[in-house]
């Protein structure tokens, strides 16, 4: 799993900042997570490639998380795109992207698809051969979502030394790895759980933006590998966290506490901060892997299920 931030800021565009949206890269897909304005330069600077993005997730239609999207929309069709494009949004999302096109008497070169959301419960979007998304309802000014990245499970390792006591012929080593039971020769039977191991843990990736603190949302993701949630303000404007329904550097911690998280990505800055490190700060005394998102930052998942940047 790659993790590259495009822009963690939020509110408005600035010369040295952008707003929010960040590229997953699983296997050889890229998924976009919203898409504010200036996310194809940041695609561009970031030389993330614009054709492997089939997927984009948007949290809700607050300007800061989609006014990019149409100018993207517009973008592939000029660099002539053929793919499919699912584009999976609150309600209105289509309306708004349609009006535009339709007053510039503009279309797509490509098949456009919008999948609408609505429901307050959780929802199964998209599965893939590598990954499930999901979408989970946050609290916010308006309808907002945030989304659930789940690897698929990895198939189990065999155990060779195992697999050659019981006489098994390494022709069949293949069919065990890809999870069937074998009948041998001699008529016994091998289950597959006996000459396997369990495969590597899958990672999970949850993503927040954005929302007031509410301790129930922590329910959505439990055990999550890496979380990326919103930070908009620091305990000292709490109550300005609470007035505009976002999250301090603090409560983002709790969350990632209460759903046992291994990995805490802050971002949504309000830039009324000189610098972001006191997050990381107030983050820590809570929470004890801490990492700060930034404008062009690329995070990568070892195997040890560790960030690193
Ligand atoms: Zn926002
Ligand atoms: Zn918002």
């Amino acid at each position: 799993l790659k993790i590259q931030i495009l822009g963690c800021y939020a509110a408005t565009p600035r010369s040295f900042s952008n707003p929010t949206s960040q590229v997953l890269e699983i296997g050889n897909e890229l998924f976009l997570i919203d898409c504010a304005e200036g996310t194809q330069v940041q695609i561009r600077k970031n030389k993330v490639k614009f054709s492997k993005i089939n997927h984009i997730f948007i949290s809700h239609l607050h300007g800061d998380h989609f006014f990019g999207l149409v100018g993207l929309i517009s973008t592939f069709s000029l660099l002539n795109r053929q793919n499919e494009l699912h584009v999976y949004g609150p309600k209105g999302i289509k309306e708004v992207v349609l009006l535009q096109l339709r007053l510039a008497d503009a279309y797509t070169s490509y098949p456009l698809f919008f999948h609408e959301l609505t429901s307050s419960e959780p929802q199964v979007l998209l599965q893939l051969s590598t990954v499930e998304v999901r979408s989970f309802p946050l609290k916010h000014r308006i309808y907002t979502n945030g989304f659930l990245f789940q690897e698929m499970p990895k198939p189990r390792k065999l155990d060779f030394e195992c697999a050659s006591k019981l006489g098994v012929e390494t022709c069949y080593f293949q069919k065990l790895k890809s999870g069937f039971d074998l009948v041998l020769d001699n008529g016994k039977i091998i289950k597959n759980e006996e000459v396997t191991l369990p495969g590597l843990p899958s990672w999970s990736y949850a993503y927040c933006s954005d929302t007031v603190y509410d301790s129930s949302i922590a329910n959505y993701f439990q055990n999550v590998t890496v979380l990326y949630h919103e930070s908009t303000f620091l305990e000292s404007e709490a109550h300005l966290a609470t007035r505009t329904l976002h999250t301090t550097a603090s409560q983002a911690a709790h969350i990632a506490q209460l759903a046992k998280a291994k990995n805490l990505i802050l971002g949504h800055y309000s830039t009324r901060y000189a610098s972001i490190q006191a997050f990381k700060t107030e983050a820590e005394a809570v929470f004890p892997n801490v990492y700060l998102a930034d404008d062009a930052r690329l995070f990568e998942l070892d195997d040890q299920e560790r960030l690193k940047y």
